[in-house]
């Protein structure tokens, strides 16, 4: 991908999954990385990870993490400060830590819609936020947001993560608008049914690996649920040059799912 090279990336939920996933792309790219994460063992983890790999491999990048909760101003305060101090300022934002549950409409914890909202809403607001103040003064950048399928269209037992994606959508589009005089670009990711350590966790109560086939079998015309890299790979575009006019847009990557009628 075109001007990756020296690029300093943030990525939130880097830790995990299509985040982790993302971390390790852009290294190869060239980049530097600095992640955060719920959990501090997971996140000290994935930074040493992401150390051996870059250092078998010749690359040259810092990489540095922190634990943090997104939904929390105080965390993210903290987050971007440190980001800032280990890279000397961030170019590109992955906006990406997230949450999920299943649970009926109907019998739906106020408990659950709060915090599913609290991560995957107001924690994309507010690290958006950060970030795009110190872009602003430095000149420009690129947010990625991490929406989803989900966010486009209703699957059951998701109202409050639905809700949550729907509104970074249009959380995306907004900042489009409002940003591109900056010299920010902002767009968002729609993932189908990616296989993470979030899947495993919803699949392993209701069939497991047989779930997830059967998923896929019914709802994905390419007959198989996606991987982390395919998404990293969404992410690195989205971040290149090679995506200098794309902007205020959601690119989907399903297999084809929300092409089914
Ligand atoms: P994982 O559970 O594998 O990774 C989630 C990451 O987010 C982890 O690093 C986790 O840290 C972090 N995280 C969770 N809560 C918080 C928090 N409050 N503050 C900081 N970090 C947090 O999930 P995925 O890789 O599957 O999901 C990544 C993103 O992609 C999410 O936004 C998800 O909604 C979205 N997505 C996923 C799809 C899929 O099919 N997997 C499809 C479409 C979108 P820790 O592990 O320490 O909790």
């Amino acid at each position: 991908m075109r001007g990756l090279r020296g690029k300093r990336v943030l990525i939130s939920g880097g830790s995990s999954g299509i985040g982790l996933a993302a971390a390790h792309r852009f290294r190869q790219e060239g980049a530097s990385v600095f992640i955060a994460g719920l959990d501090p063992a997971e996140v000290a983890q994935a930074v040493a990870g992401l150390r051996a790999s870059a250092d078998a491999g010749g690359l040259t990048g810092n990489v540095g993490g922190l634990a943090c909760d997104v939904s929390q101003e105080g965390d993210v305060a903290r987050l971007v400060a440190a980001a800032d101090a280990a890279l000397g300022g961030v170019d590109v934002l992955a906006n990406n830590a997230g949450i999920a549950r299943r649970a009926a409409f109907l019998s739906m914890a106020v408990a659950d819609w709060d915090r599913i909202l609290a991560v995957n809403l107001r924690g994309m607001f507010l690290v958006a936020q950060a970030v795009s103040a110190a872009m602003v003064r430095r000149g420009g950048g690129v947010i990625i947001n991490m929406s989803s399928t989900n966010g486009i269209a209703g699957e059951e037992e998701y109202a409050h993560y639905n809700a949550a994606k729907a509104g970074v959508l249009l959380l995306t589009k907004t900042m489009a608008v409002e940003l591109g005089q900056y010299g920010i670009r902002v767009n968002a990711l729609c993932p189908g049914y990616i296989s993470t350590p979030l899947n495993a966790a919803i699949a392993a109560g209701i069939g497991g690996d047989e779930f997830e086939r059967e998923y896929a079998r019914q709802r994905i015309p390419l007959g198989r649920t996606g991987q982390p890299e395919e998404v990293a790979a969404a992410y690195a575009f989205l971040a290149s040059d090679d995506a200098s006019f794309i902007h205020g847009t959601g690119l989907v990557i399903d297999g084809g799912q929300l092409a089914v009628m």
